[in-house]
């Protein structure tokens, strides 16, 4: 596994959306997987650390500046997740943390059943052009980290499913599942991407990570 308590994923707290400041707490249950939908693969374009946080500049330098200001860490974003993956200043893919596991993301809507928001940690990975292979490999492989670190975290058995509002869910799904489910509006993310096989080849490599088994 990448991340352990030793090596936790890199925070940077978005503290000025309006999710962060107006969510409530839940207990996590399960992952769900968002894709943006738009060719930037850089978190700069969706993630940025306060206007005030005492480490900006570093955060910046580690980020990358989003000059454009169409950021999320803005009151006027009625959306929120609890981590991103994307490419760092330096072309690194990696996560950052934007709000604690246990805040109930605003991400994927609701459905005519409910909203895995009340019962799922939430991330967007950034697309890209979708032509790029090495960075889809990065990031399929970020994102099985960062949901093998927490599921072994909450105790979720990546094969597993809870019951929500008379729904079986399945433990880790994506917001096109959830829609489905009748628990998520209607988006394609994460299919677009190129996740075809989600509940195969995914569960198995995030199990082979908890298990700390050599995997890809
Ligand atoms: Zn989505």
């Amino acid at each position: 596994m990448k991340y352990s308590d030793k090596n936790k994923p890199a925070v940077c707290m978005m503290t000025q959306s309006t999710c962060y400041q107006g969510t409530r707490k839940v207990t996590p249950k399960g992952i769900l997987w968002h894709s943006t939908g738009a060719n930037n693969p850089r978190l700069s374009r969706y993630v940025q650390p306060d206007d005030n946080a005492k480490d900006r500049a570093e955060m910046i330098k580690l980020i990358g500046k989003n000059s454009n200001g169409n950021d999320w860490n803005h009151e006027e974003v009625q959306a929120g997740l609890n981590c991103w993956i994307g490419k760092l200043a330096d072309g690194t893919v990696s996560t950052l943390q934007t709000m604690p596991w246990d805040y109930r993301p605003w991400g994927c809507g609701s459905g005519s059943k409910g909203s895995s928001n009340d019962t799922h940690i939430q991330f967007e990975i950034c697309e890209d052009g979708l032509t790029d292979k090495a960075y889809f490999d990065a990031a399929y492989k970020e994102a099985c980290e960062i949901t093998a670190y927490l599921c072994k975290f909450y105790g979720i058995d990546p094969n597993g499913t809870i019951k929500y509002n008379g729904v079986t869910v399945p433990t880790i799904l994506c917001h096109a599942d959830s829609h489905t489910l009748g628990l998520g509006s209607n988006h394609g993310d994460v299919l677009q991407f190129g996740f075809l096989d989600l509940f195969s080849v995914l569960i198995k490599q995030i199990t082979l990570s908890i298990n700390n088994t050599v995997i890809y």
